[in-house]
């Protein structure tokens, strides 16, 4: 295992391959509206700026980047990153940032593997409590990006509703959950349909969008995971769908109770580098 912290930014040229300018400049007018008196600057209800924010945004998209560059380079024998960044991204659509969401991480580090590294196929694999409505508008237009989700529903954003396959390429796969609903109902989900989906893709690589707060102790929604089932999940997507050698770019999405989330994310890692 590696651990580095590269202070890397992500660019405009990066950031462009999935939104569009006027996203850009919504969120850099938000940065420029920020002074010594003015510390916060909504752009909706839940998605604010503060004086960290665009370092910390542009590093985060940036780490994927990077985590990209570092994997597909021929001289690096481990093919498994795990990406612990903040803001989250899965809410960012093409032009709109929201739910805490400024950059679509996952998809500016999927577009940069296909455009730079000639990666083809990409799935990218979704078990954030609330689902991807950014990660699925922007691959939903893509027939060799596929994405697959569980999430709780109803809940935020309120997308998601269709249950299997769907999009004008059926690239776009989702399990949504009741609240209440716990391992079982969330473990059915991946084997019955989502990771059957993922195989037949036969990706080249996977990106994951991994958002721990489906805990059963995060207070942001209500289905019951424990810390072994990030565990389960992890060891499934590594192993039948990645066959152990598929390279894998995990991000950190939603995780809002700060223990259980790191409990979450030390099984999420053990098992990424274990299995
Ligand atoms: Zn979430």
């Amino acid at each position: 295992m590696r651990v580095h912290e590269p202070e890397v930014e992500v660019t405009d040229e990066q950031l462009l391959r999935v939104h569009t300018p006027e996203h850009l400049k919504v969120v850099e007018d938000a940065y420029k509206q920020l002074n010594l008196i003015r510390r916060q600057v909504k752009i909706d209800a839940d998605t604010v700026v503060s004086p960290g924010s665009e370092l910390a945004a542009k590093r985060a998209a940036g780490l994927v980047v990077a985590a990209v560059d570092d994997l597909m380079s021929r001289s690096v024998e481990v093919k498994r990153a795990f990406v612990m960044v903040r803001p989250p991204g899965h809410h960012a659509e093409a032009d709109k940032p929201q739910g805490f969401c400024l950059y679509n991480n996952v998809l500016v580090g999927v577009a940069h593997a296909q455009a730079v590294h000639g990666i083809k196929r990409v799935a990218i694999l979704d078990f954030d409590v609330h689902h991807g409505n950014g990660d699925e508008a922007i691959a939903m237009t893509d027939r060799s990006r596929l994405y697959a989700s569980s999430h709780q529903s109803p809940c935020y954003p309120g997308t998601g509703l269709t249950p299997g396959a769907s999009g004008p390429h059926k690239n776009i796969w989702n399990v949504p959950l009741e609240p209440g609903a716990g391992s079982a109902e969330f473990r059915a989900a991946w084997t019955k349909t989502l990771l059957p989906a993922v195989r037949r893709f036969k990706p080249d690589a996977i990106f994951i969008s991994a958002g721990f707060d489906a805990h059963a102790e995060d207070p942001l929604a209500s289905v019951q995971l424990s810390d072994e089932d990030f565990s389960w999940i992890t060891k499934e997507i590594v192993s039948t769908v990645g066959n152990g050698r598929l390279p894998i770019i995990s991000v950190l999405e939603g995780g809002y109770n700060v223990v259980s989330l790191e409990r979450a994310v030390r099984a999420h890692l053990e098992a990424l580098m274990k299995a």
